[in-house]
């Protein structure tokens, strides 16, 4: 599974971060698609270094998505691999979430997988082989309050992935999404310790997941082995549902 080109989105997160290691650890060819945060996506660079580079990607704009595989494909000759992870949350109450906190969590989380998929199609037609994992949401299958705007992005992550995968089968891409449930990141940071408690009571494993249990799913809907896999919305949740 070595040599492969793979481009992760959201590079500088913490489930972004896990992902790459994960591809890296496979010997692949890993590119960071960063905007504002870059310090951890530089540390993995230099950690990686002659395999594993940054690249600036603002997701929500599709000529910067034109640029950054342009530049992959003049680089490598190829692209294998898209996880779409870059990802935000406004969360708010419907009554009084403001138009802006509606259209920059749909613009971040639905445009960009949108303007992600188009941008690289190109490419993996013309290779004959692709894939393309979606990190969609546990709050696209279980909508919490609060979070319409995310819950409705996600889930349609998840009907975009269905649609594509559907369209592409033939020429041998793979779309699928993944459904993350509660992970330890910088996304959690914020709970107080009651709150996680109370959030841990509704995980049947009774612990939050680790981002590297979340890249592990990637790793492999985006392997050979998972050739026959796509239009799959694979959750790594603990169990809640
Ligand atoms: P983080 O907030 O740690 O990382 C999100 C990343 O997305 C950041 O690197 C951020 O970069 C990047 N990003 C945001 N907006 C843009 C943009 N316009 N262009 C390019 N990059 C952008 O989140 P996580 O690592 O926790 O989450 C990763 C994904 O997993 C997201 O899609 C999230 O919705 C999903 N997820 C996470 C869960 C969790 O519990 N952690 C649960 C379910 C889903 P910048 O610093 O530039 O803003």
């Amino acid at each position: 599974m070595s040599d492969r080109v793979v481009l992760v989105t959201g590079a500088n997160g913490g489930l972004g971060q896990a992902i790459a290691r994960a591809f890296l650890a496979d010997a692949c060819v890993v590119l960071l698609g960063v905007r504002a945060g870059r310090d951890r996506a530089e540390k993995l660079a230099a950690e990686f270094s002659g395999r594993c580079h940054l690249l600036d990607l603002d997701v929500r704009k599709a000529d910067s998505w034109k640029t950054a595989v342009e530049s992959i494909v003049a680089k490598h000759s190829r692209l294998d691999v898209l996880v779409n992870n870059a990802g935000k949350h406004e969360d708010g109450l419907l009554a009084t979430l403001s138009a802006d906190a509606w259209s920059n969590v749909i613009e971040t989380n639905l445009d960009a997988v949108f303007h992600g998929c188009q941008a690289v199609l190109a490419t993996m037609i013309s290779q004959r082989k692709g894939r393309i994992v979606n990190i969609s949401s546990l709050s696209a299958l279980l909508a919490p309050p609060g979070q319409t705007n995310y819950a409705a992005a996600k889930a349609g992550v998840v009907a975009l992935t269905q649609s594509l995968a559907k369209e592409v089968a033939r020429m041998n891409i793979t779309v699928n999404a993944v459904c993350p449930g509660y992970i330890e990141t910088e996304a959690l940071a914020g709970m107080g310790e009651e709150e996680r408690k109370l959030a841990q009571m509704k995980v049947p494993m009774r612990r939050f997941g680790k981002a590297a249990e979340v890249a592990a799913a990637v790793r492999f809907l985006a392997s050979d082995e998972a050739s026959y896999i796509t239009g799959a919305v694979l959750k790594v949740d603990g169990g809640i549902l």
